[in-house]
């Protein structure tokens, strides 16, 4: 949920998401088109799908000892699951955490995961780390650093981004015709999200 959208506003979502499918079992009970519906709003609506797949594989299969095996989960979710929700003695490195690693040229034990992301996220910034108020700052060969301005994503007005989630909410209020973006439901429909029948488009079941 927090890839796309701030933290402020997931926080809602995401008590109302426990909320509503607070276990696994509940969550791969529901249907996608419940799944993706609740999602609306949060960005990469495959998330959904892929979060509804994985919570049908453990329901069905129990948790697997390599959790890459779940859809839609690469190294880096498997780390931050195998330490946040197992105790598992990994270190998940997400952008936050590579910054921090890069600059202090430091080793981290996986029980500091959570004290490097929150460094990464208010302290050690991409741009203008506040290295005055950083605990790391004695010892870091970056102390005082500035750097350049990253490639942002291009702007998601007018974006193709756009056109898609415009038209997987009107599916998600109900079906529309085929016709209406062609391109949009041929992505939509190649990533699972959509359902194309008889010329018209709807979520799946
Ligand atoms: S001293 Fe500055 S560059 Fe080094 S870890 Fe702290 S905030 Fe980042």
């Amino acid at each position: 949920m927090l890839q796309q959208t701030q933290v402020s506003r997931v926080i809602p979502r995401y008590i109302e998401w426990l909320a509503r499918w607070p276990t696994v079992a509940s969550l791969a009970a529901a249907s996608p088109a419940d799944v993706i519906r609740a999602w609306q709003g949060l960005g990469y609506n495959r998330r959904a799908l892929n979060l509804h797949r994985a919570a049908r594989f453990v329901a069905a299969h129990g948790w697997p000892d390599d959790l890459t095996e779940l859809p839609g989960v690469g190294p880096y979710t498997a780390a931050a699951i195998g330490n946040f929700a197992f105790g598992r003695p990994v270190l998940p490195v997400d952008v936050n955490v590579r910054r921090v690693l890069e600059r202090t040229r430091a080793g981290f034990s996986p029980e500091a995961a959570q004290a490097l992301f929150d460094l990464g996220a208010t302290v050690c910034l991409a741009r203008m780390p506040r290295c005055g108020v950083c605990p790391l700052a004695a010892d870091c060969p970056s102390r005082g650093r500035t750097y350049e301005p990253e490639r942002k994503q291009g702007p998601f007005e007018g974006s193709f981004r756009q056109r898609r989630a415009r038209l997987l909410r009107l599916v998600a209020d109900s079906p529309q015709p085929a016709d209406l973006d062609p391109e949009a439901v041929a992505a939509l429909h190649r990533d699972g999200l959509v359902h194309v029948d008889s010329g018209l488009v709807s979520l799946p079941r």
